[in-house]
């Protein structure tokens, strides 16, 4: 039990720090009506290494987290500073000083839907960036998976559900099983959608396309960003628009974003290699950039930046 959540001592839970092993709730508790949000806090100045930590992108994950809420029909107990206050006490409890992925979870409690639990976990993590790194540019091959991505439909994929990763859960496991890294979904339109936990981006004669949010998407925090600096900042065009599975293969560069994932180059999908270059000199640029806003050293994006 010790080593759950790869070794982090201390999270908090319900309105305090606890210890993880000590973390426990009933086992009828209806942990799969939850919701949950992924963020990351990063090292400033020196992403890979030791030194102050700031969370990025708070606010929108806290946006996000109160939208998979609502949309769950759960209430939130704590206001987001009181959230703030929480994993503030978690990272010195820990005594964290280098990257660290921080994972609120809320959930109904077994026999009153209406009131939740709410634990914020952390654990440590390595970067794959920037492109430098030789994580960064090992092979990946994707298969376009024969599950279709969720739909709005049936199973909303804009509220970040527990709930959602079935489908995916189901993706990964058939893509393991026919030998490939991981997979790709369609939409129930059959328009390519996201990864099982990151968006999906396309580059085709030098400008970005990537799937819009009525493709089944998580409403990602990372894909907004770039959707916002690679068209003004780095200076490439940006769509988000229907794309198709031929269009998909036939990409110049491909790579998936996310804040677990951050910036995943893709080798080859369905066995077809994507592009000439792997990983493509556009993906380089924009997980380059990326990690430069990430160490807070893009002044621009410095409000995005919580210090911790
Ligand atoms: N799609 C899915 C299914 C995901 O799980 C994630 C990771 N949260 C993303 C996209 C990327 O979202 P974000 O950039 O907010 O991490």
């Amino acid at each position: 039990m010790s080593a759950a959540f790869n070794g982090a001592k201390y999270c908090w839970m319900d309105g305090g720090v606890v210890e993880t092993e000590r973390a426990l709730v009933s086992a009828m508790e209806p942990i799969y009506l939850g919701i949950f949000e992924g963020i990351k806090a990063y090292t400033q100045g020196n992403i890979g290494g030791k030194g102050r930590l700031s969370v990025f992108s708070w606010d929108q994950h806290m946006d996000r987290l109160w939208r998979s809420a609502a949309i769950d029909g759960l209430k939130m107990p704590y206001r987001r500073d009181e959230l703030l206050e929480g994993l503030k006490a978690v990272v010195k409890a820990n005594d964290y000083n280098s990257n660290i992925y921080i994972q609120p979870r809320i959930w109904p409690k077994a026999g009153d839907l209406d009131e939740v639990h709410v634990v914020i976990p952390v654990w440590r993590f390595n970067t794959i960036l920037p492109s430098s790194n030789s994580e960064f540019s090992k092979e990946r091959r994707f298969m376009v998976s024969s599950w279709r991505r969720i739909s709005s439909d049936a199973l909303p994929p804009q509220a970040k559900s527990w709930a959602n990763y079935a489908n995916s859960n189901l993706a990964v496991r058939e893509a393991k099983r026919c030998g490939y890294d991981s997979a790709l979904f369609l939409d129930n339109r059959g328009f390519v959608s996201e990864g099982t936990g990151a968006c999906v981006m396309s580059v085709r004669d030098g400008k970005l396309i990537t799937p819009p949010v009525t493709a089944s998407i998580l409403e990602s925090v990372t894909r907004n960003l770039f959707l916002e600096f690679v068209p003004i900042d780095l200076r490439i065009p940006t769509e988000a628009r229907d794309l198709t599975r031929a269009e998909l293969y036939a990409s110049d560069e491909a790579f998936l974003c996310g804040t677990g994932g951050e910036v995943t180059p893709i080798t080859s999908i369905d066995d077809i290699k994507v592009g000439r270059d792997y990983p493509g000199p556009i993906t380089k640029r924009i997980a380059d950039y990326y990690s430069q806003i990430l160490a807070g050293n893009v002044d621009k994006y410095s409000r995005r930046l919580t210090s911790i």
